[in-house]
């Protein structure tokens, strides 16, 4: 079997992790299997490289920082190559260049445009561990592009796709993925496994194992993902096709995401093109809205209810200054919390919404906004009983089973 492993910047942060790092690698490849490792820097090198730049200046030059920021990547995949060399294993480490990972020219944000793998094919069939520098690449123009925090995840799964490899396994120091924050609830449990669509939809749980442009990209080029931990021998999360998934429960988890807030615009004039002209503008400034509720008009007046970033509440603010004479008065309300319910099975079963708003009923919390998708039902509830509501929820699905 082709494998491609990622090591994250927690998993390579000293020379000891980085020693069993390669001793976990030489366990795989001692099992039979051909493998392509991809690491990241160690843990605060990238920050670190970053605060060097920003003591000169507050904008560095972007293609200078592609330049400092890759090395990161480089020290540790040399490092790796020489600890597995020391097992005995034959291993040589590459550059993303080295690796045939093309960019667009984007310095600091670069997308991979495609991967020439003649080179680690070569490699590999001469019998090489290949240690690849993740995030990074060769932009068309032929110089050193970085894909943006967090990219060696994607630098993994685009390499795992360009080489048709079997699995691509991400090792960080979590574990796997879980049917809800185990710091909040504490009999959540770890999922076997989950489909691309549901880990998309659980982001705000996910985020810290995965990124969602990762997750993405795995689905578009069918990549089944392991997320495992390097520091224990546990299985992980396997993140594949719902079609791979033989039972599929009818709620996989629940989320909590608390960095919403709710505008509340009322007696909106109602006529054709309101909604376009304030949710346009609001994109325009780049400003993300989540949830959207509209009520049935009355008086040729309607009220628009909708979530946004915290962060960007002074900014929309500011975008719907303009729009005073539309409507009647606006509220904004920083102290709300979004729960979401996810699950593929949610698709062909009645009744799972209902269990929800009972549920939240039976402890007096109010709901304030609903929306629903195929695969997920999300509530906007006072803050003050997220945890209540999450813990509730996780109870009511049976998720502790
Ligand atoms: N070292 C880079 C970062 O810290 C890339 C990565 O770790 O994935 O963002
Ligand atoms: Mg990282």
């Amino acid at each position: 079997m082709l494998i491609v492993q990622k090591y994250g910047g927690t998993s390579m942060g000293d020379c000891e992790r980085i020693r069993n790092v390669a001793q976990r690698v030489a366990k795989a490849k001692a099992q039979g299997n051909n493998l392509v490792v991809v690491v990241s820097a160690m843990s605060g090198e990238t920050d670190r490289l970053i605060s060097f730049a920003q003591s000169f200046t507050p904008l560095p030059n972007t293609k200078e920082m592609d330049m400092l920021l890759s090395s990161g990547e480089r020290i540790t995949a040399a490092l790796l190559a020489i600890a597995l060399e020391s097992l005995g294993i034959k291993a040589i480490s590459l550059s993303g260049r080295g690796a045939g990972i093309i960019t667009d020219t984007f310095h600091t944000k670069a997308r991979i445009a495609y991967i020439d793998t003649t080179k680690i094919f070569q490699l590999l069939n001469e019998g090489y561990v290949v240690v690849v520098a993740g995030f990074q690449g060769i932009s068309t123009d032929g110089e050193v592009t970085t894909l943006g925090r967090g990219g060696s995840d994607l630098s993994a799964v685009a390499l795992a796709g360009a080489l048709n490899a079997t699995c691509c396994e991400i090792y960080s120091d979590v574990d796997g993925i879980y049917t809800t924050d185990p710091r909040l609830v504490k009999q959540a449990k770890k999922l076997d496994k989950i489909s691309y669509d549901e880990m998309l939809e659980l982001a705000s749980m996910g985020a810290k194992v995965l990124l969602n442009r990762s997750v993405e990209l795995a689905k578009k080029l069918n990549v089944k993902l392991l997320c495992a931990s390097s520091f224990t021998q546990d299985k992980g999360t396997l993140i594949t096709k719902e079609e791979d998934i033989m039972e599929k429960p009818i709620v996989s988890g629940v989320a909590l995401d608390k960095n919403q807030a709710r505008v509340s615009l009322s007696d909106v004039q109602d006529r054709p093109g309101i909604a376009a002209d304030i949710f346009g503008l609001l994109a325009d400034n780049n400003i993300n809205v989540d949830m959207i509720v509209q009520t049935i008009g009355r008086d040729g007046r309607t009220d628009i209810d909708f979530t946004i970033p915290k962060t960007e509440v002074s900014l929309t603010q500011q975008v719907l200054e303009g729009f005073k004479n539309d409507f009647g008065s606006i509220e904004y309300d920083n102290n709300i919390a979004k729960v979401s319910i996810v699950g593929v099975g949610m698709k062909s079963h009645t009744g799972v919404a209902s269990t929800a708003f009972k549920a939240l009923a039976l402890d007096n919390i109010n709901i304030m906004m609903i929306s629903t998708s195929e695969i997920k039902i999300s509530m906007i509830i006072n803050a003050e009983f997220a945890q209540k509501a999450v813990e509730k929820l996780h109870s009511v699905y049976k998720l502790e089973q």
